[in-house]
């Protein structure tokens, strides 16, 4: 038998061995000869397929940076144009605040001092609760732009739900809707901002208010275990559409035409800010709930645990 070499320039691809069972015939010369022509046209096929073999793979990878760097392209844009977005709505909402707080002071005070029989009353009340509407979308706005360092201090969170509740019993009643409160009276104190969760709270019930225009309950609970204290808010409302569910704590995503989609958004800083964690559930025309879930001690919040079941943001 006879044997050639199968090689490339840097490196050998292995050998071709030749016999001659068959033909019983000696191996001269020109067979070699032969052998060696048929060795090189194989080792240079063999190179070309696996040049061409790199060469589609290199393609592939290339179209897939590519497109990776056309996407991040995209989003880089969009989030600049967002933060611009944000903070001329930022300085808008700020500049609309003065103002906006003396047409509702002076509006309020005219509806205090209108006789009931006034004629205009019901024009004065339409002032005063759109003026409330606005200020509320402004420090959405502003609360969105100012949410960065929190303050905890142990505080009693049943008393701040009812205080939130205070400052919105006027629109519950306007909307027709009915307030109930399961708030468990042993619930102790939890170390939380204050503020920053008075704020995500109004966001949660402003929405759940908004999901009821033609009335129906809103239940406010509160529950606990060791670590961690939970707070709900349930409406009775239209409910999310399950193709908006992965998009609602997105800012500026909304299905409203005069919101802000930054109530979630802003909701979902603030769980954040307390190492917290929120579900939602919801049932088209039945309603939704929200519960948010916040440890009674700061020293838990780096505790890993498993999230119960739902549609989860931690
Ligand atoms: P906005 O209220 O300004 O639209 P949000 O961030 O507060 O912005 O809410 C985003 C969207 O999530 C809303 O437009 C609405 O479609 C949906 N949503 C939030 N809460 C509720 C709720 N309780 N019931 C029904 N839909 C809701
Ligand atoms: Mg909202």
């Amino acid at each position: 038998f006879a044997v050639a070499p199968l090689y490339l320039a840097d490196r050998e691809l292995g050998v071709l061995i030749a016999d001659n069972a068959i033909t019983r015939s000696p191996i001269d010369l020109t067979n070699l000869r032969l052998l060696q022509i048929y060795a090189q046209a194989a080792s240079s096929a063999v190179q070309n397929t696996r040049l061409y073999r790199e060469l589609m793979e290199r393609i592939v990878v290339g179209e897939q940076v590519n497109l990776t760097l056309r996407e991040s392209q995209h989003h880089l844009l969009r989030a600049e144009r967002l933060s611009t977005i944000g903070k001329m709505a930022a300085l808008l909402a700020h500049e609309i605040r003065t103002p906006l707080a003396s047409i509702g002071g002076f509006g309020r005070r005219m509806l205090r001092s209108a006789p009931p029989e006034d004629p205009r009353r019901e024009e004065m009340e339409i002032i005063v609760s759109e003026v409330r509407r606005l200020e509320r979308l402004v420090d959405e706005v502003l609360g969105y732009s100012r949410i960065s360092k929190s303050e905890f201090k142990s505080t009693d969170i049943n008393s701040l739900i009812r205080s939130v509740m205070v400052t919105m019993q006027e629109e519950l009643q306007r909307g027709s809707i009915r307030l109930a409160l399961n708030l468990d009276s042993r619930l102790p104190n939890a170390e939380v901002d204050e503020a920053q969760l008075r704020q995500a709270l109004m966001n949660l019930i402003s929405n759940a208010i908004e999901a009821m225009s033609s009335g129906g309950t809103l239940t406010l609970t509160t529950s606990f275990d060791e670590k961690y204290c939970e707070i709900g808010v349930t409406d009775t409302g239209v409910g999310i559409n399950k193709e908006h569910w992965d998009k609602l704590f997105t800012p500026f995503f909304t299905t409203k035409t005069t919101g802000t989609g930054l109530g979630l958004a802003i909701v979902s800083q603030v769980i954040n800010n307390h190492g917290g964690s929120l579900r939602f559930e919801s049932v088209p025309m039945k309603g939704t709930s929200f519960h948010i879930r916040l440890a009674l001690h700061p020293e838990h919040l780096l505790q890993a645990e498993a999230l119960p079941e739902g549609n989860s943001l931690s």
